[in-house]
């Protein structure tokens, strides 16, 4: 199927890693401010079938080591294909274009972050046609309702432009179709395994009020895959009964991690970052981070670029998040679910969040209480936790109520829940599963991610 592609093209190469070192070029990425990744559905007389086009430079012209802007636009059409479906054939991108050796494609949507290797440059991987005839193919197979399929990459940056804002839109009508639905209106969750190849313990739990962690795939999305391609990788979960309406735990929900997961994660809570918080794979859009001091959480994005209140980065805090691994106060979550009613509904919701960019606070300012809106920090009110602590104070924050009550209280140890602890000792290494450790005290010393490519990722693969 792939012999004109001068590189191999397989499942063995999803989930491969290409360091700043070894890459000949970067499209998009944290350097590009616009890159995207869109499908539209088309009238089937409207597109050519298996073109491809290229406009702006092509991979043979651009410099070694550099990065430029990217879009890719995924055009199909077919008697069965609804616009509904666009979202869902849209993350297929991600995992087809990974199977090509030496193509590292992360994240999604307005965040694509791709690099080809020096080593399938000089085996004569330079130009996109390439990609997009790998893609083509696939495209064909596994999906056949689709009849027609053509792809445009797009560098030049004006011609980006269009396209990006485009994008945007439709992406924020996908979203909010899925919203004034409740996940107790439904009997059926979605399920979504497409990071495994990262993370082999995650798997993404859709539902209508918690939208996939990438914030690609909706429980509308869900339902249409599912439909369309029963096995393919987003599949039915029969939610089973409700064990705990505030954390969000059901049984079919466990029973299926518990599959799914070969055994590693039995229990989910889909509304809380403590416990049995839902797994993240590593292409979350942000992360609710805890912050013991404040007894609150903050929130950063991927794009901010900054260190956050607690002196730490996205990168760095996403290393301690990503992996499929269910972490005590790092927790993967996009934006979509941020403007959920059930967004951290058993830890407080947004009267528990103390901090987030300004640009984040006021991109969500209509899901955001107006009763907390104005008590929650940002970079620009406060620049550490001592700061922060005083804000809060003095905005009367609701967690301050907390720390009155914690006051009061009789003193408890420091617990810890880590997830999985290795730990090597005389040439055998010991993991403590789900391990939880009291101590008198604990020193939490940060430590920065090494490779631009590996912090932000999926940090379980990190090697
Ligand atoms: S983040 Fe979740 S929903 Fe998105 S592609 Fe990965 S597993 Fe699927």
């Amino acid at each position: 199927m792939f012999e004109e592609i001068p590189v191999e093209v397989g499942l063995v190469h999803e989930g491969e890693r290409v360091r700043k070192n070894d890459m000949q070029v970067e499209l998009g990425g944290p350097n590009e401010p616009e890159k995207c990744e869109l499908v539209r559905v088309r009238p089937l007389d409207s597109i050519t079938d298996g073109d491809i086009s290229i406009v702006g430079p092509d991979i043979g012209s651009m410099e070694e080591g550099k990065h430029y802007p990217l879009g890719i636009l995924v055009e199909v059409a077919g008697a069965r294909v609804e616009p509904d479906l666009e979202g869902v054939i849209e993350r297929r991108i991600h995992e087809y274009s990974n199977y090509i050796e030496g193509f590292m494609h992360l994240n999604q949507r307005y965040d694509i972050w791709i690099r080809l290797s020096k080593k399938s440059f000089r085996k004569g991987l330079n130009t996109f046609r390439y990609i997009g005839k790998v893609m083509l193919e696939l495209f064909r197979n596994e999906l056949p309702i689709l009849e027609k399929v053509q792809i445009t990459f797009i560098t030049d940056p004006e011609k980006l432009g269009p396209l990006y804002r485009e994008a945007l839109a439709a992406y924020d009508a996908r979203d909010a179709r899925a919203r004034g639905l409740s996940d107790k209106d439904v009997d059926v969750f979605y399920g979504c395994a497409l990071c495994q190849s990262f993370a082999p313990t995650h798997i993404c739990v859709i539902t209508p009020q918690r939208y996939a962690n990438c914030g690609a795939i909706s429980w509308f999305d869900g339902r249409a895959a599912a439909g369309i391609d029963p096995k393919g990788p987003i599949y039915a979960i029969e939610k089973g009964e409700c064990i705990d309406p505030e954390k969000g735990e059901y049984s079919g929900v466990n029973e299926s991690a518990k599959k799914r997961s070969m055994g590693e994660i039995s229990r989910v809570f889909l509304y809380s970052a403590f416990g049995y918080p839902h797994t993240s794979c590593g292409c979350f859009e942000g992360i609710a981070f805890y912050i013991p001091e404040a007894d609150g959480f903050g929130v950063v994005l991927r794009g901010f670029r900054d260190v956050t209140v607690n002196g730490l980065p996205f990168s760095t805090m996403a290393d301690s998040t990503a992996g499929g691994r269910q972490v005590d106060g790092f927790h993967g979550i996009s934006i979509e679910y941020m403007r959920s009613p059930q967004f951290l509904h058993a830890d407080g919701g947004y009267d528990r969040v103390v901090w987030m960019p300004a640009e984040t606070k006021e991109r969500l300012k209509d899901f955001i209480p107006a009763s907390v809106f104005p008590s929650i920090a940002t970079e620009k009110d406060v620049t550490n936790i001592p700061e922060l602590k005083a804000f809060l104070e003095s905005r009367n924050h609701p967690v301050v109520q907390r720390w009155t009550a914690a006051e009061q209280a009789p003193s408890q140890p420091v617990v810890v829940s880590a997830g999985d602890i290795p730990i090597t000792a005389n040439g055998y290494r010991i993991i403590l599963k789900n391990a939880r450790i009291t101590a008198e005290k604990v020193i939490i010393v940060p430590v920065r991610a090494t490779d631009d490519s590996g912090g932000d990722l999926h940090g379980a693969q990190k090697k």
